[in-house]
């Protein structure tokens, strides 16, 4: 297949692409070398590109030349692409590459620099096969997805429209550094990733002097006796089926081993899939804290921050970018997954909007992939031989999602 052809001739630019940006990771929402090294990337090719008011995120329009599918001369599709760019707060422990961070305690530990290198890779791709694109592509390279959002202010700054006309169709990947072989493909229909919020949780009692807690309101007993009264709740009023998460990571209270705080505090994720679940058990936490408060004389306040919906894979977008894969790798290279994944992503703003379709693939370079060092570790590692891969299934999507209309 011919996009396949290009991404094998373009693979030594790619990769040396991934390896620059893996020496600059940047965190949040602007990262001026990333999207610097971005826009010089695709600076000879004929697009129309907009960069972030409040992010520095790129979208580059690139317009197809071939005729518009039957009955659509007058509205060609669009279609977007997406690949994020962020990295991580994590101080690399990959001695043996020559290509590592560049900037201590950040790093590219969730693979996001091979996304950006394949999407520029997408962008030659189908720059070379316009008279066969028969529609325009949106290319979004977005900041913060590990934090605190980048879709979402892209989207506000009309990501959607960029093309002129709705973008009708979506599609992402991410790269993972373990379980999976390396070059596998998964995803599966529907539900692909949860929903996460995070959710905070603070008891007001009364402090004192640990020696006479009677003339105190101790909050660290009734907080962990929250915590607790959170998970049975949680595996007492769920439908086992539909999948509810809930982990207190951390959880904090006074400053000294004799002195009662006034107050103590948690700080939990939850993941869920059904927006009716996400709902209830947000719902059902407060009432939780709030009550369990109040049998001890004492208060709960509750409050929610970084939030993202699940992210769920049309079934038309899925089975297209499905056979995608087993086009381009062979059916061997495809496998559903049991079940979804419990992380979350911020495509999923996206894919609220325009329906959609998700995939990983694996890029883990070690043979025992099962053990491997996970996707976000100081030691996750990624083998750029998917870029081009990568690159290649991004540019078939859009051309056969385009020739559909
Ligand atoms: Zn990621």
């Amino acid at each position: 297949m011919r996009t396949r052809e290009i991404a094998e001739e373009l693979r030594p630019d790619l990769v040396a692409l991934r390896r620059e940006l893996h020496q600059i990771p940047e965190l949040g929402l602007h990262l001026p070398l990333t999207q610097r090294r971005v826009l010089d990337a695709l600076a000879d090719l004929d697009l129309e590109i907009t960069t972030g008011e409040g992010l520095s995120s790129v979208v580059a329009v690139l317009r197809g030349h071939a005729p518009s599918p039957a009955g659509r001369e007058d509205r060609r599709p669009v279609v977007l692409l997406r690949g994020d760019m962020d990295g991580l707060p994590v101080t690399e422990e990959l001695e043996h590459l020559d290509y590592r961070s560049g900037h201590h305690g950040q790093m590219h530990a969730c693979g996001h620099d091979l996304h950006t290198a394949a999407l520029v890779g997408a962008a030659r791709i189908l720059d070379r096969l316009r008279d066969q694109l028969a529609g325009d592509v949106v290319l979004m390279f977005q900041p913060a997805e590990e934090g605190p959002g980048g879709a979402e202010p892209m989207l506000a700054e009309g990501l959607l429209g960029a093309a002129g006309r709705p973008v009708e169709a979506a599609y992402a990947m991410h790269v993972s550094s373990s379980e999976y072989p390396l070059r596998q493909w998964f995803s599966c229909p529907g539900p692909i990733m949860a929903a996460a919020d995070t959710v905070h949780i603070e008891v007001t009692g009364r402090g004192g002097h640990g020696s006479q807690p009677h003339f105190s309101l101790d909050p660290v007993p009734v907080l962990c006796e929250i915590v607790l009264a959170l998970q049975t709740m949680l595996s007492r009023s769920f439908d086992p089926f539909d999948t509810v998460v809930l982990t207190v990571g951390r959880i904090a209270g006074g400053t000294k081993d004799n002195i009662i705080g006034d107050t103590a505090d948690l700080s939990a994720t939850l993941r869920t899939f059904s927006p009716e679940t996400r709902t209830l058990a947000l719902a059902n936490i407060e009432r939780v804290a709030h009550h369990v408060a109040a049998a001890h004389g004492q208060t709960a306040r509750m409050w929610t921050t970084e939030a993202y919906p699940a992210t769920i894979n049309d079934r038309a977008e899925y089975d297209l970018a499905r056979q995608v894969v087993e086009d381009l790798f062979g059916t061997d290279q495809y496998a559903d997954r049991p079940a979804p994944e419990m992380g979350s992503e911020d495509m999923s703003f996206v894919m609220n909007e325009v329906p959609g379709a998700y995939f990983f693939v694996s890029a883990c370079p070690a043979e025992d992939y099962v053990n491997a060092p996970t996707n976000h570790s100081p030691r996750a590692e990624f083998d750029d031989v998917v870029v081009p891969d990568a690159a290649a299934w991004y540019a078939e999507v859009a051309l056969r999602r385009t020739a559909q209309g």
